[in-house]
């Protein structure tokens, strides 16, 4: 049996490597597709179940459009039986582009001269959060480069700040963070100041790739990138996201990388990832990145269907990085969670929140949606999407909420939806335009229905309290 070298290990954890290309790759070459198979792949998704490795091969390999369209309606139909309309939103916030890595595809290279680089200062941190809080924003993400100005220590207090930042009835209630791998102690150290999820992207999994896109700095280490987040539940935080940058390497080879990461989860911990990302690359410097395996929208949008209905139960992240009309497709396949109001420019929420354009010399590449977070709300609501603002598990202390909204028989009828309605009713009272308003207390009085019986009347009850001017009410 083979193990990873000593550095990469976790006391008592079995850690085998679980990344095998041949193994990957054999399961896609030997997947035989038929439309029977892919229906009944489908099916046992619909009943809950996760996929295997060679059946997530067959859907990968499944070109035929009836089949394509199949597929796509598979994730719609287990969007809407499982998770309904709810749509969480959140921002991400750049603390600092400092960068000793060079991801080739990365405008925060360490190679990239023309980078303007900026850390935050404590007060600029704290102006930032009030104009993310004046826009109504509750969920934080932050973001780092690799650096040693970012250490566990100076990491932490940055997210000790941003909770501590109270403007008006704004505040921030779950801050999670996107940044380079720690020790087990880093983590720990990380976990103490209350984060929510700790993301990190593999980038790619296929070693080669790898290797070439990271030719220099700590990132170059494979290894030490793969097994991050082994030492982040080790250090005390399970609640995990992984992501893929699609375009690095073959679309379908980082589909089943991705689903392998979720089983090696869940045979060492016995808890998959919180969630999943799917970036694809922008705004690569021309000459730096093969452009050969660049993922079109079309398989863009199957891949999304895929990765739903392969592990129907965790969390889908797509970020402002898609245009409107890919974001419209995928989040009816069952995508959880959306930035909205994203500014990538350090600094620029505070700074200039009025600019309309970018400044590429500052920020690592060009968003595709940069509406405001009112406007975001505005297009769900017209399309009958709840916006929710729930932070209420992490707070109450259930881990693994996307798992029990998946399989606690009625836990999305009694937590999540009554959340979400008050979450978006504190909204409308504290921030939102009277189109707005109006347009989303039909909404909740139309989701109303949605709730278990027994609590319509608790909700009712708690939704005048917060017309009166309460805060912060959850289930
Ligand atoms: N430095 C940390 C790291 O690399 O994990 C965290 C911050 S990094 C800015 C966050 C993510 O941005 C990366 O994991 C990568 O997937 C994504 N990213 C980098 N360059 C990108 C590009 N040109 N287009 C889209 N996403 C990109
Ligand atoms: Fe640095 Fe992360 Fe960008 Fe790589 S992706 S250059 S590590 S900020």
């Amino acid at each position: 049996m083979k193990f990873y070298p000593e550095k990469y290990r976790i006391p008592d954890v079995s850690m085998q490597p679980f990344i095998d290309d041949n193994e990957i790759w054999d399961s896609i070459n030997k997947a035989e597709v038929t439309k029977e198979k892919v229906e009944q792949i489908i099916e046992k998704s619909l009943n809950k179940n996760r996929l295997s490795l060679s059946e997530v091969a067959v859907l990968v390999q499944a070109s035929d459009p009836e089949l394509v369209e199949l597929i796509k309606q598979g994730a719609r139909t287990l969007k809407e039986r499982i998770y309904g309309k709810r749509i969480v939103l959140f921002a991400p916030l750049y603390v600092g582009n400092y960068c000793s890595n060079n991801c080739q595809y990365c405008g925060f290279r360490t190679s990239n001269k023309d980078m303007i680089r900026k850390t935050l200062t404590k007060d600029e941190l704290i102006k930032n959060v009030e104009a993310l809080e004046d826009s109504g924003q509750k969920r934080l993400i932050l973001v780092y480069g690799e650096h040693r100005n970012y250490s566990p220590e100076f990491i932490a207090d940055t997210v000790r700040t941003v909770y501590d930042v109270k403007k008006g009835h704004g505040e921030i209630r779950r801050v999670n963070i996107n940044a380079a791998p720690l020790t087990i102690d880093g983590f720990r150290i990380v976990h103490e100041a209350g984060i929510g999820t700790y993301q990190i992207f593999n980038e790619t999994y296929h070693n080669e790739t790898y290797k070439k896109v990271h030719p220099s700095g700590k990132k170059s280490d494979f290894e030490w990138r793969l097994t991050s987040l082994d030492r982040a539940m080790e250090g005390g935080i399970d609640d995990l996201g992984i992501g893929v940058l699609f375009g690095l390497y073959d679309w379908r080879f980082e589909v089943l990388g991705l689903l392998r990461h979720v089983n090696h989860f869940e045979a060492c911990y016995n808890i998959g990832p919180h969630t999943i990302s799917f970036p694809r690359i922008k705004d690569y410097s021309e000459g730096k990145i093969d452009t050969s395996y660049f993922v079109s929208d079309e398989d863009f949008t199957r891949l999304v269907a895929i990765l739903r209905l392969a592990v129907p139960y965790t969390g889908l992240i797509l970020t402002a990085r898609e245009p409107d009309a890919i974001r419209k497709e995928v989040l009816s396949f069952g995508v959880s969670q959306i930035d909205a109001g994203t500014k990538l420019e350090i600094g620029a929420y505070a700074d200039d929140l009025e600019k309309e354009t970018q400044n590429l010399n500052k920020e690592q590449f060009k968003i595709n949606d940069d509406r405001t977070l009112s406007a975001v709300i505005d297009e769900l609501l017209d399309g009958d999407y709840l916006p929710s603002f729930c932070t209420a598990c992490y707070r109450k202390g259930r881990t693994g909420e996307h798992f029990m909204e998946f399989s606690v028989p009625g836990f999305i009828k009694r937590f999540c939806t009554p959340n979400a309605l008050l979450t978006l009713a504190e909204y409308i009272v504290d921030y939102a335009k009277p189109k707005t308003a109006e347009k989303g207390w039909r909404l909740i009085e139309k989701n109303l229905n949605q709730i278990d019986d027994s609590f319509v009347d608790e909700v009712k009850e708690r939704l005048e309290r917060i017309k009166k001017g309460e805060h912060d009410l959850y289930f």
